[in-house]
């Protein structure tokens, strides 16, 4: 039976996006391909899981890592569908644990529950090998940073993901370029104008600043004079407490 390093476990309220406020199960995997400047999440893999004791507590034990398929299955299957409005596939970045997610969500789906992936669209074959059952898609379009530039693979992925109900995301900070919003912009343009498109201002953290009020104005005036839907969303999750 095929193993799943996992990072955590837990019920909470979804923060960001236009499914803002829903009640999910994340499923946190480790390890990441990108190292964004911003990132404050632990991504490395950790000897063990962290689950909590009763759905929606934030009380965790601690189970050894990595997991089997089955042995998850029934972790998850402790909480219930019914309340969930999904099980948000989160990371780190979960499409690189794609060889293992193509045995398990199969046997998620059976149980009725919707999948809700959360990814730096940054990985387009994996997000095809696991496509047929995945709901919703959070893409993030990453700006670039150190010299890296992702435009082209944001492309393929995005669509790719137009089979499912997609939305983009951009984290957006005060010195993000009007350039690369411009790219950003015309990239999902290009690829169907009616693509829900989150503009996210950072929270501040290793020094970076949100942008300014008024600069998420003007950004999102700049968006929509070529995309339909435009929403500026912050983190809800952080001034909430959750998660
Ligand atoms: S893609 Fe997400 S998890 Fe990976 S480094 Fe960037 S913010 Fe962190």
């Amino acid at each position: 039976m095929l193993e799943l390093p996992v990072t955590e476990i837990f019920s909470s309220i979804q923060g960001e996006g236009p499914y803002v406020g829903v009640r999910q199960i994340f499923l946190r995997l480790p390890n990441c391909n990108l190292s964004c400047p911003y990132c404050d999440t632990l991504t490395s893999k950790q000897p063990q899981l962290r689950i909590e004791l009763e759905s929606g507590t934030q009380q965790f034990k601690q189970l050894d890592n990595p997991v089997a398929l089955d042995k998850l299955l029934g972790l998850l299957e402790t909480y219930d569908f019914a309340l969930h409005h999904s099980l948000s596939l989160t990371g780190g970045e979960p499409l690189l644990w794609s060889n293992e997610l193509k045995v398990l969500l199969p046997l998620l789906r059976e149980k009725g529950i919707t999948i809700y992936l959360e990814t730096n669209g940054t990985l387009p074959e994996p997000l095809l090998q696991v496509l047929p059952w995945i709901d919703i898609i959070s893409m993030d379009i990453k700006l670039p940073y150190d010299d890296q530039v992702f435009w082209n693979v944001h492309e393929t992925f995005l669509r790719y993901s137009l089979q499912k109900d997609v939305f983009v995301k951009l984290v957006v900070q005060e010195d993000t370029s009007l350039l690369n919003l411009q790219i950003a912009r015309d990239l999902i343009v290009g690829v169907r104008p009616l693509i829900p498109t989150i503009l996210q201002p950072v929270t501040p953290t290793h020094g970076i600043k949100a942008p300014k009020p008024i600069q998420l104005l003007e950004w999102q005036r700049f968006f929509l004079e070529k995309l339909s839907n435009v929403r500026v969303i912050p983190q809800t999750h952080v001034f909430m407490g959750q998660l």
